[in-house]
């Protein structure tokens, strides 16, 4: 991902890695550009947030570092391809 405009798939990984305070400062730049040009990942940033707040207020979903850890490899691996 070394390019600085990215396409709604890229735009959807990093919302959701946003989430898990997962981007470093390059990445939020580069979303956050993405969504002052496209709507869709704007709402879907959005909708994405009210979603794990609803799952944070929840207290049943927990995960743990490990877990954490394979959401993050799998995310990584999808941004490669
Ligand atoms: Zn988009």
């Amino acid at each position: 991902m070394g390019r600085f405009f990215i396409n709604c798939d890229d735009a959807s990984i990093l919302s959701t890695r946003a989430h898990y305070n997962d981007l470093n400062s390059k990445e939020r730049f580069r979303h956050n550009l993405h969504k002052s040009h496209c709507l869709k990942c704007r709402d879907f940033h959005k909708k994405n947030a009210r979603f794990q707040r609803g799952i944070n207020k929840l207290k049943w979903v927990k995960l743990t570092i490990e877990e954490k850890d394979r959401i993050r490899q799998r995310l990584l691996q999808a941004m490669k391809k």
